[in-house]
């Protein structure tokens, strides 16, 4: 943690006085090494598939110079939600994307969502919030105190608009470009997404659905969700910079 305050102070002293940078994009594979996240019926693991997403998108940025994707994870290891929230704020200005696939009980689900921080209002969002931030299960050592959580989340309201834009943008380009089932914007009181900058959390398809656990498991889909998100997050810069 210290570690990473450091590399914040350096970070946010070399954007001001160099001026300009590429925009940063931290994009953060759900899950990870002891964390599998949500598990197919077929065994595919949510934490693996978020990772080559991730990695994709990462190699689509390596040829652009207008921006820079930052990985919170390279690797299977696990990596406490808040250190996910560090590794993001070193980068601010820039935006968080968290990717993540989706789960249900029902088999027959299917589609796209993406999520912004704010009080969950359905059944449905709730059992979302809970899963992802189930997470937090495997962290020794909380930070999260209630009156925290209620200044985190005044701070967090300046910026939703922002990442309500952002999330339109990555969900249109999945939506047309990936054919994906649209089932729209959500919030949800995501831990993970406390960064104080433009967040979003991308439940991709769901992967308890067999037919969709497999489409996943194909680089050449995985491929092609990344290159919507990029799209996505382009379009965004384009209009916000
Ligand atoms: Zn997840």
């Amino acid at each position: 943690m210290v570690i990473w305050g450091l590399i914040s102070l350096f970070l946010m002293g070399s954007n001001t006085v160099a001026g300009q940078h590429p925009c940063y994009v931290v994009v953060d594979p759900g899950h990870g090494g002891k964390d599998p996240g949500a598990i197919g019926k077929l065994g595919t693991k949510e934490k693996d598939i978020t990772l080559k997403i991730a990695l994709y998108l990462r190699e689509l940025a390596e040829q652009d110079d207008d921006v820079e994707v930052i990985l919170t994870r390279t690797k299977d290891v696990y990596l406490p939600l808040s250190t996910r929230i560090e590794i993001a704020q070193a980068y601010n200005p820039g935006m968080f994307v968290s990717l993540h696939c989706n789960a249900a009980r029902s088999r027959q689900l299917h589609g796209v969502e993406v999520y912004i921080l704010s009080p969950a209002r359905t059944n449905w969002e709730r059992a979302v919030e809970a899963r992802e931030n189930e997470a937090l299960k495997w962290e020794l050592d909380l930070p999260e105190g209630d009156e925290a959580t209620i200044l985190y989340d005044l701070a967090q309201i300046e910026m939703l608009q922002e990442s309500k834009v952002l999330a339109k943008y990555v969900l249109n380009n999945m939506v047309d470009d990936v054919q994906l089932h649209d089932r729209g914007i959500k919030q949800a009181n995501f831990y993970v997404l406390r960064v104080f900058m433009p967040a979003i959390l991308v439940e991709m398809e769901f992967i308890s659905n067999p037919n969709r656990e497999q489409w996943l498991c194909k680089s050449i889909n995985q491929k092609r969700i990344a290159t919507a998100i990029y799209n996505g997050i382009k379009e965004f810069i384009r209009n916000y910079q």
